[in-house]
């Protein structure tokens, strides 16, 4: 058992409590207790470890929503999205080796946990180097491949299948597979059609691109005819199982046929800004009754995982483009980033509640990124985590029950064995695509 004490408690639960000086009780995997005042319980507290969050936010750990591990970044941080692509997203992938995927996986997670997020939704191959990577570290992963055309030469629906019988359910059911599709200009309405197919059968969800750019918009309506959301829908590709990453040019009737299936969006504003893509129309998309998660993407987009500063660009750029500072504020954002992320993924996660998972992060306010700092404000704490925080606050992530980092500290794998290996990982597929050169 693990009790954590004496901490600002921002619970993210369905009345948005605070508890000032509160208590989050784990047993197992589970939050037992959560509430006001320090937790004791006669005879218990004998054999429970016991954390003082003095000082410290208690939160529900980060969901990124749309993630992709990345062995690369900082190479092309100029070109738009299909050129960056081409350059080299797509040849970095196809030049994976088993090791590069594990330990490139490692380091973004590595990243992700410093950072407190706790789930990642993951597109990328080599599922099951992947999954090793997140059982190794402790993080929770939802991984999905890259499945496009054959002629792509990325993944197949068959690979997908196959990392789902060889990885979901791994790490104690913290590694869960999905089906990935790529992007509709990799795709074809029939693929759409299997994908969903392949997903019904497995019993799992689906995790796709849609709607990034212009570019993604035009090549729909060449080809087919439609919009991608349009093309999506038709192929009842759309659901409440379904996540579907960017939507930044969505329409309208895109926006209703979202609604229609319960699709969920995740919302990711920073490699949107990065690449050129634009800013999704988050506020018709609220208005509309969608559910929105955060994603960072992938840090060759983005160029890192930290979801902090995500969430604070999900808030300023539609400020920014709409001239009006009431849109996305502090507490709607975080709950984008955290139960939002969880609902778009099923998890019981996403919120500190008796019975509900134990993924949950400790930030600490001791420091000037926090300073100054009133005392008992609820509105002043969601600020500063939204607005003047980043990830390196962030003191302890526990997942699962587990902790995995603690005074900022991974104890799950050897950080800078992570940090070297990831380097030799990028070594190696830029050699054998011969970037640089
Ligand atoms: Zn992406």
């Amino acid at each position: 058992m693990l009790v954590i004490n004496n901490g600002t408690v921002v619970t993210m639960d369905d009345a948005r409590s605070v508890h000032f000086g509160g208590h989050v009780v784990i047993d197992g995997d589970r939050l037992t207790a959560v509430g006001p005042g320090s937790w004791s319980a006669p005879g218990a507290t004998a054999s429970a470890e016991v954390i003082d969050a003095s000082g410290m936010i208690v939160m529900p750990g980060l969901i990124d929503l749309h993630y992709h591990t990345a062995v690369g970044k900082g190479l092309c941080d100029h070109l738009p999205l299909w050129e960056s692509l081409e350059e080299f997203w797509y040849p970095s992938i196809r030049a994976l080796d088993a090791e590069s995927a594990y330990w490139a996986a490692a380091a973004s997670y590595l990243e992700s946990v410093k950072n407190g997020v706790t789930t990642v939704n993951d597109m990328y191959r080599r599922l099951p180097d992947l999954g090793r990577a997140a059982v190794d570290i402790g993080i929770r992963a939802v991984l999905s491949n890259d499945v496009a055309l054959p002629e792509h030469d990325l993944d197949t629906l068959a690979d997908n299948k196959d990392a789902y019988d060889a990885v979901h359910g791994a790490g104690g059911g913290r590694v869960e597979v999905r089906v990935g599709i790529e992007w509709l200009p990799l795709a074809s309405p029939q693929l759409l059609r299997d994908a969903r197919a392949l997903a019904d059968e497995l019993g799992t969800g689906i995790h796709v691109h849609l709607n990034e750019s212009l570019t993604e918009v035009e090549d729909s309506r060449r080809r087919f005819g439609r919009r991608p959301a349009e093309v999506a829908y038709d192929a009842g590709l759309l659901g409440p199982d379904c996540v579907a990453a960017h939507c930044v040019w969505l329409s309208d009737t895109e926006i209703a046929l979202l609604r229609e299936t319960g699709t969920h969006v995740s919302h990711n504003p920073s490699s949107n800004a990065k690449l050129g893509n634009g800013i999704a129309r988050i506020p018709e998309m609220l208005s509309a009754g969608l559910n929105i998660g955060l994603g960072h993407d992938a840090a060759e987009s983005s160029n890192t995982c930290d979801l902090f500063q995500v969430m604070k660009f999900a808030s300023l750029v539609h400020r920014a483009a709409r001239t009006d500072a009431s849109l996305q504020q502090a507490p709607d954002v975080l709950a984008m980033a955290t139960r939002n992320g969880a609902a778009a993924l099923g998890h019981e996660t996403g919120q500190l509640a008796a019975g509900r998972k134990a993924d949950v992060i400790l930030v600490d306010t001791r420091n000037v990124m926090f300073t100054p700092l009133a005392d008992r404000n609820a509105a002043q704490v969601y600020s500063h985590l939204v607005f003047a925080a980043n990830g390196s606050a962030v003191d302890t992530t526990i997942i699962d029950g587990q902790v995995v980092m603690r005074g900022r500290e991974v104890l799950t794998m050897d950080e800078p064995t992570v940090l070297r290996e990831a380097n030799k990982a990028l070594a190696r597929v830029t050699g054998v695509i011969g970037w640089g050169k």
